[in-house]
């Protein structure tokens, strides 16, 4: 860790020689760690493919939102060879709600090759598990940490941005990364510095009277206000998009469409429909893409209302229609299925899909007031 260029030449206050900060901040962060660590169902595990369920879940997923769905997912996968057996629909549904279903995919397929290549046993170095799908350079790196205690260090944006603080106004190179966690237990100091950077060093307004390691911190001990590093660029716009999706129902069913694998969404189920051209109204829009996408011939009936919703790299304002079929069309062979209402719980649904089933659901089940009003 002397050989860390970055923390050459600092002078800790009131210390009439030079030694490197970095065994302090080890320690302290460690220490923190152990004590005021938060208590997550997959800290108190050894279990390697737990680790990898958490791992997969927090790519994407909070981890106070992370928690319910990792119970359901292992309820449902308690190890890895169940989800090597599984079909695909039935990952999707144990993952629905946690979003980027791309996750789910690739960690069934994940446990495919791992039982393929390795006898169902996870591999321990960072260059077998970068290989496996869905996993990345910091997912490998957390992996062989936290679940095989290697010696290696998993920056994601949180640690780099710990990091950029507690060593300013130096950087942080690929090579010493390592040299940073020391002799220090890996899995202690990694989820040592994921915790600090998502509970007190966070990203504009850092807790530092209350941080661990505040006394090494470059940033704190420097500038008036540590939290304007690392420097940020303008925040980007999120693009607003508008789409239009149907609502057809017959014999007490209703028309869902299965997403393409692989995309946003692969393998979901979801009221048909698409975006909105520019010069269409979301009526036209409707009726148009039922013909293309379906084949069906529609009408609409009426407006059922406009469901909002975001995803991380744009917003979309859906705007649901009741729609009634009309003579010469029939639906294409494909990715279709008339569903029962309750049906609709053993199948994969996008959130922004769920959220429109109160709209859709009285056109098969008409709500108690209508059906006591028509039969008087
Ligand atoms: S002292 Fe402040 S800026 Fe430095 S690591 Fe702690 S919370 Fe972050």
């Amino acid at each position: 860790m002397e050989g860390v260029p970055a923390l050459r030449g600092r002078r800790p206050p009131g210390r009439g020689r030079d030694p490197s900060p970095l065994p302090a901040f080890r320690r302290s962060l460690v220490r923190w760690f152990r004590r005021s660590g938060r208590d997550l169902p997959w800290r108190s595990t050894r279990d390697p493919y737990r680790i990898l369920v958490a791992e997969f879940l927090l790519q994407q997923t909070r981890v106070d939102q992370a928690r319910p769905f990792y119970h359901r997912f292992l309820a449902r996968f308690p190890d890895l060879p169940s989800l090597a057996r599984a079909r695909e629909g039935s990952v999707l549904k144990a993952w629905e709600g946690a979003g980027y279903y791309a996750r789910a995919r690739h960690l069934r397929d994940l446990a495919r090759t791992v039982v393929r290549v390795y006898g169902g046993t996870l591999p321990h170095r960072v260059e077998q598990l970068r290989e496996l799908p869905g996993v990345g350079e910091y997912t490998a790196r957390a992996l062989a940490a936290i679940a095989f205690r290697r010696p290696v260090l998993a920056v994601d944006a949180n640690v780099e941005r710990v990091l950029a603080r507690v060593l300013y106004p130096s950087a942080l190179d690929e090579p010493e990364a390592e040299d940073l966690l020391g002799r220090a237990d890996p899995r202690a100091f990694n989820e040592g510095l994921m915790e600090l950077g998502q509970r007190i060093c966070t990203p504009r307004n850092p807790r530092c009277p209350r941080c661990p390691v505040r006394k090494i911190c470059g940033a704190y001990r420097t500038l008036p206000s540590p939290g304007s590093i690392p420097r940020r660029g303008p925040k980007a716009v999120r693009p607003r998009v508008s789409a239009a999706v149907g609502v057809v129902a017959r014999d007490g069913r209703l028309l869902l469409q299965r997403r393409p694998s692989g995309g946003l969404l692969g393998g979901l189920w979801e009221f048909p429909g698409g975006k909105i051209e520019p010069g269409e109204t979301p009526a036209q829009a409707v009726r148009r893409e039922f013909a293309e996408e379906t084949g069906l011939v529609v009408r609409v009936l009426r407006p059922l209302g406009v469901v909002e919703h975001d995803y991380s790299h744009f917003h979309v304002s859906l705007h649901v229609f009741a729609l009634g079929l009309r003579s010469g069309g029939r639906l294409r062979k494909g990715p279709y299925r008339w569903v029962k209402p309750a049906a609709l719980g053993r199948l994969a649904l996008p959130a922004a899909t769920r959220r429109m089933l109160p709209l859709a659901l009285p056109m098969v089940s008409p709500p108690p007031d209508r059906r006591t009003r028509g039969a008087g």
